[in-house]
């Protein structure tokens, strides 16, 4: 059966503009870093992409090193485009990114014009699609001018290979920078993708007010602290769990029993609003105006639709931050 998009998916999404751009995103949007490569069951994929979109999530999230093996995730996306997305192409913000350890020797990494306007030619090739509609410097390059990676970036739109640029992991100083070398090529800086959760809130010590004075939206990823932020370990490790199955790669987060303990009391406000422990950490996520996005993973299609959930109730009284402080500073 050729896949048919939810009639109904954009009636409970909500969509949040990015910065002062014309752009809106949804508020939760879906990236592909794990469990969409070449290791993975291509038809949990091919749901998870599935009911993203029936959710009203028009917005996915891809980079050239996303597997494992790098490069599969962008197969992953290309084969389930082509077979399902392709008919609502118009309707998908797809971005990729390029700055990581990509291919051997000097040109397979970091933010040289060399590397960045190869990698996004190799991922358009992997993907199948014409352009992306955001491309993003993954990571600053302390060796490469500021004014070569942009150059970069700005070549990338102008070429029609992408419809905007963004950068991620950018510190404060570098962002404004990266900013204002942009706008005077005339590419402005969309978005910025930094890493934030209830675990990780090193945002708030000037990125966001660098963003808001930019103009420039934020996408936030592993808001769910890749999953430390749910319900999942609160009784036990599951076997089929991120930390379970890639515990080597878990980019500096740790199931550790203070944050398990910490998390049992979050739960227990999440209770008391009638949500998940998922749920109350995409609300409090979103809590602030300028973050655009909240940019989940999943493993399960059931996880995007738990997410979602969080839309029925966004609104933090004074009363649960309070609360949420107090546990997070314990
Ligand atoms: P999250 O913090 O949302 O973690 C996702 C994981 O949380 C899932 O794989 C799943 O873990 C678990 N999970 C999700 N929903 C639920 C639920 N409802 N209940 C229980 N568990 C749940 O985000 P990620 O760390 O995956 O990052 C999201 C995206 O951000 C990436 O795909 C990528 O696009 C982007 N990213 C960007 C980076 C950058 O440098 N710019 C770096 C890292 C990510 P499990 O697999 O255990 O079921």
């Amino acid at each position: 059966m050729p896949y048919q998009a939810d009639e109904s998916r954009y009636d409970t999404m909500k969509y949040r503009r990015t910065g002062r751009s014309g752009l809106l995103l949804p508020a939760v949007s879906l990236g592909i870093w794990y469990n969409f490569g070449g290791i993975d069951p291509l038809e949990n994929s091919r749901a998870m992409l599935r009911k993203a979109f029936d959710l009203g999530i028009t917005h996915i999230d891809i980079a050239n090193n996303y597997g494992p093996p790098p490069g599969s995730a962008e197969e992953t996306f290309g084969r389930v485009f082509r077979e399902d997305l392709k008919p609502y192409r118009d309707e998908l913000v797809i971005s990729n990114k390029a700055g990581y350890l990509m291919w051997s020797g000097p040109y397979g990494e970091w933010g040289s014009r060399k590397y960045l306007i190869a990698s996004c030619d190799q991922s358009l090739k992997r993907t199948g699609l014409d352009y992306f509609d955001i491309f993003y410097s993954h990571r600053p390059d302390p060796d490469t001018p500021m004014e070569e990676t942009m150059g970069a970036l700005d070549t990338i739109v102008r070429s029609g290979r992408a419809l905007y640029a963004g950068i991620s992991t950018y510190s404060p100083q570098q962002t404004r920078e990266a900013a204002r070398i942009l706008r005077e090529m005339g590419t402005p800086c969309l978005i910025h993708q930094p890493r934030y959760n209830m675990f990780d809130r090193w945002i708030e010590d000037g990125l966001l007010d660098v963003l808001e004075e930019e103009g420039i939206g934020c996408i936030p990823f592993s808001p769910l602290c890749q999953g430390i932020l749910t319900n999942k370990y609160i009784d036990q490790i599951p076997e089929d769990s991120r930390w379970a199955r890639f515990e080597e790669m878990f980019w500096g987060d740790e199931v550790t029993a203070a944050r398990v303990a910490k998390v049992v009391k979050l739960n227990e406000i999440a209770r008391a609003r009638g949500q998940t422990m998922a749920q109350l950490a995409i609300a409090w996520t979103l809590r602030n105006p300028i973050i655009t996005s909240a940019l989940i993973g999943a493993s399960k299609p059931q996880q995007i639709e738990d997410v979602v959930g969080a839309l029925d109730n966004l609104e933090l009284s004074q009363e649960e931050l309070g609360a949420i402080e107090e546990i997070l500073a314990s």
